[in-house]
């Protein structure tokens, strides 16, 4: 099949731009880019679709979400709590908690739903609880057609610490059930949906709640079978109080002493990582998911992201949680990204789109362990695009493409997405989900999920009438 007539931005190591220019795909791979006329006449028995002179790019990689939270978006913003813990334990946790697997198979349904009508074509999820049913979960990963890397949470939280904290009893489980679950989620699921699927360890973070022996467990473990890691880490300050009180210099170094560090890892944030954090995670090749859009709305500090970059660490992008981001939107983040970046530096020559588009595929991509096979548009790698319809006032002129995809365009311009060779979005319409009846699905239950939890202060504090 041969996709033309489009400006292809191919993210090679010339970081080309094609106007007029074609993909070619055959199976799940990339055959051919170049030029229309090139490629058609190369292939003239190849199945041809017109994009229309959209712009064309590598798909989109969230390297950090919650699925079972879009279900919950919005639900910050009735009663305002004032700080994280309180936010997490009074609010999240309590609604989590009370999750039937139904109810978190709907949300996951939503959450994917959207990111693949925004261009969204690979995902790291970072906490699957054991209430919310691992395979129904996995099940809308395989049947969606996205490529998704899918953390199952792994905890050592004691039951007394546990009810200290007021922490919810259904987003609870033993350490050992917590790592056995993902081992056999791992041997059932790892490389299902013809390779999109990974099974990772999805750690709790590094808190005074945890025993920190489970990390030297989980990177064992995870070595010994080649499994991703991911976890949220040197979020607030009080993580590097929690490492310096174990003797350590930071959460970032605490992170590194129980093994946690590695080319399989990503970690969730680092917005307290200093220069020498920054060293570490780069020798030890770690990707950092930078949620900017999502740290904002909680009003923790801007992250150095552009030290990172020049220190040399992998940094990729994510929207983390509905809640607080309140959308999955990776085009809408980009914008994000880089605005709050050159604000924290006072320059426009801080970051500029170019490299916040490389966050969000090439960078994405080696996060996900797949950097030779994805994040560009180049012969042999894996065909999963997307294609950005520029004829809307909002897009126009376009002087230059990666400006106007990261800076104008929204997830709700994104026309075509392809994952793996398969199209699975065409003309907006979502070819590998029925859209009214997600919609229709989770419209009946959050209000339940509400009741059941006993929790109230969601909705606006204006009268309702
Ligand atoms: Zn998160």
């Amino acid at each position: 099949m041969i996709f033309s007539h489009g400006t292809v931005i191919t993210m090679n190591p010339l970081r080309e731009i094609i106007e007029d220019g074609a993909l070619v795909v055959s199976g799940d791979r990339i055959a051919a880019v170049g030029k229309t006329a090139e490629l058609r006449s190369r292939y003239p028995d190849a199945e041809e679709v017109d994009v229309g002179g959209h712009i064309v790019m590598p798909g989109l990689i969230d390297t950090h979400v919650h699925l079972a939270q879009t279900m919950l978006r919005g639900v910050s913003e009735g009663k305002r709590l004032p700080d994280f813990s309180s936010w997490l334990f009074a609010r999240i946790f309590p609604l989590q908690g009370s999750y039937s697997e139904a109810d978190a198979a709907a949300s996951a349904r939503l959450g994917i739903l959207e990111m693949l009508k925004s261009g969204t074509t690979g995902f790291v999820e970072c906490l699957l609880a054991e209430r919310y049913g691992f395979d129904g979960i996995a099940e809308v990963c395989v049947t969606s057609g996205i490529r998704a890397a899918l953390g199952k949470v792994a905890m050592a939280v004691s039951p007394e610490t546990r009810d200290e904290l007021g922490w919810h009893h259904g987003m609870w489980q033993t350490r050992e059930s917590s790592i056995q679950q993902t081992l056999d989620a791992h041997d059932r699921w790892e490389g299902a949906g013809d390779g999109r699927l990974q099974v990772w360890f999805g750690c709790r973070s590094a808190e005074p709640a945890c025993d920190l022996t489970l990390y030297d467990e989980v990177s064992e473990l995870a070595r010994a079978r080649d499994m991703g890691i991911t976890v949220h880490l040197a979020e607030l300050p009080a993580d590097n109080d929690f490492a310096r009180s174990l003797g350590f210099r930071s959460h970032v170094e605490l992170a590194g002493g129980h093994g946690l560090l590695g080319p399989r890892t990503v970690l969730a944030h680092c917005t307290v990582a200093d220069g020498d954090d920054h060293r570490l995670l780069a020798s030890t090749g770690t990707s950092v998911s930078h949620n900017p859009a999502n740290n904002a709305s909680a009003a923790w500090g801007p992250a150095a992201v552009t030290d990172m970059l020049e220190a040399g660490v992998n940094v990729a992008l994510g929207c983390d949680a509905a809640p607080s981001n309140a959308n999955l939107d990776l085009l809408r983040d980009m914008r994000i990204a880089c605005h709050s970046a050159r604000q924290r530096a006072g320059t426009r020559l801080a970051i500029g789109p170019e490299t916040v588009l490389e966050m969000a595929t090439l960078n994405g991509a080696r996060a996900l362990g797949l950097g030779d096979s994805l994040g560009s548009l180049e012969p042999g790698k894996k065909a999963d695009f997307i294609t950005i319809d520029t004829d809307a006032p909002h897009l126009q002129p376009v002087w230059n493409p990666v400006a106007t995809g990261v800076f104008a365009a929204q997830g709700q311009d994104v026309d075509t997405v392809v994952i793996n060779g398969q199209t699975v979005m065409r003309n907006r319409v979502v070819l590998t989900m029925d859209e009214a009846a997600v919609l229709e699905d989770v419209g009946g239950r959050y209000r339940a999920v509400a009741a059941r939890a006993g929790v109230s202060g969601l909705e606006s504090e204006w009268p309702t009438v």
